[in-house]
């Protein structure tokens, strides 16, 4: 660790007291930079100063000792889709650090949605995301169909910075209805949902996102709508990202052999980059991760942007932390407050 000088912006003056003064803590400032210990000024909206600051012109002190101050985190993974609307702060993010967050990944999402398709999408998220059907019942305040109406739905009292990506299930399901979870698209079906993600995109999704991990399934065990996308049709959503010209593309489970070369290919076909899941210990593949690196390391060697993530803790880990001890049901009530 090591002692940080007083750096002051000369902002109204040094008369001015702080706002809030936050010492003593442990700072990890994001740059990259060893943490170090100092205080952490703060006037109006902005951080006016960062070392060993006088605590006597500070209107509020806060005594960080043993903790550390850091920017928020952005939790760029999460499911809060309709959460957020009973949750505006995403409780269980917040607690954690985060200010802001991303939603819609794994395929999933909320919109586009057609008024007699509501029972639809909640049946792509009970059995995916552990999600009790009488709570996505009371707590999704429906009255959107197009992804821009979703978006304006949830923006009006955050708490936190939210966006979303373009689930690729709620765009499968707006175009080919009942089928979406029966067959493969035809090209008019795969142009229509090329444009409805563009318009997704022009109204401020952040990227596409699809999956197909065979774990995945409707509330009556079904396949989702994704899962029954042919190669062409992921490709040609994805293509049109590229043609957006930005955004990113998130993917999970998919069963190709060898599947990092068709995160690769994806990231390659769009020139997006694509975020793929996911690199982890498996007791019952001990060394899997190993090939999973090398083949991550492959993508970009061929110029592919293919990022593999992984986790920081062994999902089972995180279910063992929990302090509800009915698990993720008495969770979701709880944030409810049901
Ligand atoms: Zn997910």
């Amino acid at each position: 660790m090591t002692k940080m000088p007083v750096a002051e912006a000369p902002v109204n003056g040094n008369s001015v007291p702080y706002d809030l003064l936050i010492r003593n803590g442990r700072i990890v400032d994001g740059s990259g930079m060893p943490g170090f210990f100092g205080d952490v000024a703060i006037r109006g909206s902005s951080v006016v100063a960062v070392g060993k600051v006088d605590g006597s012109r500070a209107r509020r002190t806060i005594n960080a000792d043993g903790l550390v101050v850091a920017p928020g985190f952005i939790d760029h993974h999460t499911h809060m889709d309709a959460q957020i609307f009973w949750d505006p702060v995403a409780s269980a993010s917040a607690w954690h650090g985060v200010t802001s967050i991303i939603m819609a990944n794994c395929g999933l999402g909320l919109a586009p949605c057609r008024p007699e398709d509501h029972d639809a999408l909640l049946k792509t998220f009970i059995r995916v995301e552990a999600m009790p059907r009488p709570l996505l019942e009371a707590g999704i305040p429906w009255g959107w169909q197009s992804f821009s109406e979703y978006q304006a739905a949830f923006s009006n009292r955050l708490g936190l910075n939210v966006g979303a990506l373009a689930g690729h299930h709620p765009i499968r399901r707006y175009v080919l209805r009942d089928d979406a979870n029966q067959r493969a698209a035809t090209d008019a079906e795969i142009e229509e949902m090329v444009l409805q993600l563009r318009a997704a995109l022009q109204a401020g999704a952040l990227g596409l996102t699809t999956d197909r991990n065979p774990r995945h399934a409707q509330e009556d065990g079904s396949p989702l709508p994704g899962h029954l996308a042919e190669d062409r049709e992921v490709f040609a959503l994805a293509a049109e990202v590229g043609r957006f010209g930005a955004g990113a593309i998130q993917a999970g489970g998919n069963p190709a052999i060898p599947p990092v070369d068709w995160y690769g290919d994806l990231s390659l076909h769009s020139g997006r980059p694509v975020l793929w899941q996911a690199i982890n210990h498996r007791w019952s593949q001990p060394d899997q991760w190993r090939e999973d690196l090398a083949a991550a390391a492959r993508q970009f060697q061929r110029g592919a942007r293919a990022y593999g993530l992984t986790f920081a803790l062994g999902i089972e880990s995180v279910r063992a932390m929990s302090p509800y001890t009915g698990g993720f049901e008495e969770l979701y009530f709880q944030s409810a407050g049901t």
